[in-house]
């Protein structure tokens, strides 16, 4: 289940200061493990959900906190990919706070960036691997569907980088914090983002083809033409790959998509 635990009580208490939450904050934390970051969260607001899916750390956890005086933390065993993070968050915006199970750290973020209408913000702790190419710009070899979607979704920035020895069991690579600033209501409509999050796929799903290419198949059903068409509409060169596409781009092809398939003229 991606257990690291945090073994290091002054990095936890560094990177809850840095989500500059405080007593106004609703806070969900994601697999709250054996409590090293949900003590001192729970020191700076008394609104705390914790999701944990393993079942046998949950009355450690409890017990852990009970030692630190804290009764005000709820804990839901459950897994957080199918948990009802709009009902957790009830008229308030969650901050969600993780060191992320590794193991599922994109499909986490994915589901966050899906709910993120409910989310202000989120400090989540990855693989500095897979931190980098979240973070990479258009053009880098790092940059990937995750970063198109997650820059797409929020301004990002690196908040810090924590070592292996911060860590039980010690892991072989170096962990970065990033922090999400979720950009609050879409520009575009439901359908709209949905379509953008399979053209992005589609793209990357062969980036070392050329998009003339690539688009073309099942996942988005249209023919070369049509896929000729579109890129040419939004004005981007059919030779170009997914790798190279800013998300403005990404997004005036989505439109143009959008525009052959509710059959207008373009
Ligand atoms: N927050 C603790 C810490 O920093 O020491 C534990 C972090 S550990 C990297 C990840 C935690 O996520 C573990 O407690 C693990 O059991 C939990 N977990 C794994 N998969 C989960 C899921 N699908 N839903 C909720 N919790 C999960």
């Amino acid at each position: 289940m991606g257990q690291n635990f945090l073994s290091s009580p002054p990095a936890a208490r560094m990177i809850v200061d840095r989500t500059g939450i405080s007593q106004d904050s609703r806070v969900l934390e994601i697999g709250p493990g054996l409590g090293a970051l949900t003590i001192p969260i729970a020191q700076k607001t008394r609104q705390v959900i914790a999701v944990e899916k393993d079942r046998r750390l949950v009355p450690l956890l409890r017990q852990e906190l009970e030692n630190h005086g804290i009764d005000w933390v709820e804990i839901l065993n459950q897994d957080v990919m199918k948990t009802d993070i709009k009902a957790i968050a009830g008229d308030k915006k969650l901050v969600v706070i993780s060191n992320l199970p590794y193991n599922i750290s994109s499909q986490i973020l994915f589901r966050l960036v899906q709910e993120r209408a409910c989310i202000e913000k989120a400090f989540l702790m990855f693989q500095k691997e897979l931190a980098d190419r979240i973070l990479a710009p258009p053009g880098k070899k790092a940059y990937s569907r995750l970063s198109a979607v997650a820059q797409y979704a929020a301004d990002i920035e690196c908040i810090a980088n924590v070592g292996p020895a911060a860590f039980f069991p010690k892991p072989v690579v170096d962990s970065t914090i990033l922090g999400f600033d979720f950009k609050g209501v879409s520009t575009v409509s439901e359908t709209t983002e949905i379509l953008l999050f399979t053209v992005i796929k589609a793209a990357f799903s062969k980036r070392r083809k050329s998009l003339k290419n690539a688009l073309v198949g099942q996942d988005l059903g249209l023919e070369k033409h049509a896929i000729a068409q579109a890129l040419s509409c939004a004005r981007i060169s059919p030779e170009r790959r997914a790798e190279t596409l800013t998300v403005p781009e990404f997004l005036s092809l989505t439109q143009a998509v959008q525009t052959i398939f509710t059959g207008k003229n373009i």
